[in-house]
């Protein structure tokens, strides 16, 4: 379902060259939880925004659901885009906007008609858990619910991969284990494929069924978490 191939980026600026990707391949299948874990600077994020198009590869190509995203035009990748749903670690919600409104954001810029937003973006606070808070402003709300919101906004489109960025770092434990357990709720509920970037060990554990480790911008280890974290 994606398709890494022999991809590499390279960030050029005055300061001067990057390789944040080394030549990485991986396949994610379609309805898995797939798990990326690495120290800060690893090449994470980087390999994470060129699934949907917001990094495009140096060198290599990523194919999402049969479709390169390296090589389509700037339309087809907003079209892309849509069914590729992300969630941050800082939320990135828009702050003067109430709960449903920023949910009703990304079906307006689809244009999906206003009855039919509406009613989507019921269906997404129920599944998200958030009924009563639809007036609510994002400061208002906890660092999880904030999170919530994210997630119900990222699903508006109907994605069939959801991409997470360290989606739970900003979450005391508590929070994290509630957020994760409604990932996994919708990647079972919804079939949507997962891949989430993480710093900490314990969130892979918990929902990933498989991992890749990233050092220095390579993938040094791939495979079913529990063998991948049992390795002597
Ligand atoms: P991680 O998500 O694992 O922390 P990143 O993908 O953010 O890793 O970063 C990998 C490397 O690429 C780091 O050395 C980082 O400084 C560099 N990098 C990331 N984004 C950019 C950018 N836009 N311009 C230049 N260098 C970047
Ligand atoms: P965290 O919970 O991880 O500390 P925040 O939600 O506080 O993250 O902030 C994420 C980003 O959004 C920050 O850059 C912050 O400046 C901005 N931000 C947070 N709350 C507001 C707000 N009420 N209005 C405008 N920007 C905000």
């Amino acid at each position: 379902m994606i398709q890494i191939n022999n991809v590499s980026k390279i960030y050029r600026s005055k300061k001067g060259t990057v390789t944040a990707v080394k030549d990485v391949s991986l396949t994610i299948e379609a309805g898995e939880i797939f798990g990326m874990i690495g120290y800060s600077g690893a090449g994470k994020s980087t390999l994470l925004r060129m699934l949907n198009g917001l990094e495009i590869p140096t060198d290599g190509d990523v194919i999402v659901n049969g479709k390169s995203i390296t090589k389509c035009s700037s339309a087809e990748l907003r079209k892309s885009r849509q069914k590729i749903g992300m969630i941050f670690q800082h939320f990135n919600l828009l702050w003067s906007r109430t709960v449903l409104d920023n949910i009703l954001f990304p079906l307006e810029i689809a244009n999906v008609s206003k009855k039919e937003r509406v009613e989507r973006a019921k269906e997404l606070i129920k599944l998200v858990g958030l009924e009563g808070r639809e007036n609510a402003y994002p400061s208002e709300l906890s660092g999880g619910q904030k999170q919530r919101v994210g997630i119900a906004r990222a699903l508006a489109n109907n994605p069939d991969v959801l991409l997470c960025d360290e989606a739970t770092s900003a979450l005391d434990p508590e929070t994290t284990d509630s957020i994760l357990s409604l990932l996994t709720s919708i990647n079972k509920q919804l079939g949507i494929t997962i891949v989430m970037i993480t710093h900490e060990m314990h969130v892979i554990q918990k929902v990933c069924q498989r991992v890749a480790v990233m050092e220095n911008g390579r993938v040094v280890e791939e495979g079913h978490v529990v063998d991948v974290f049992t390795h002597p």
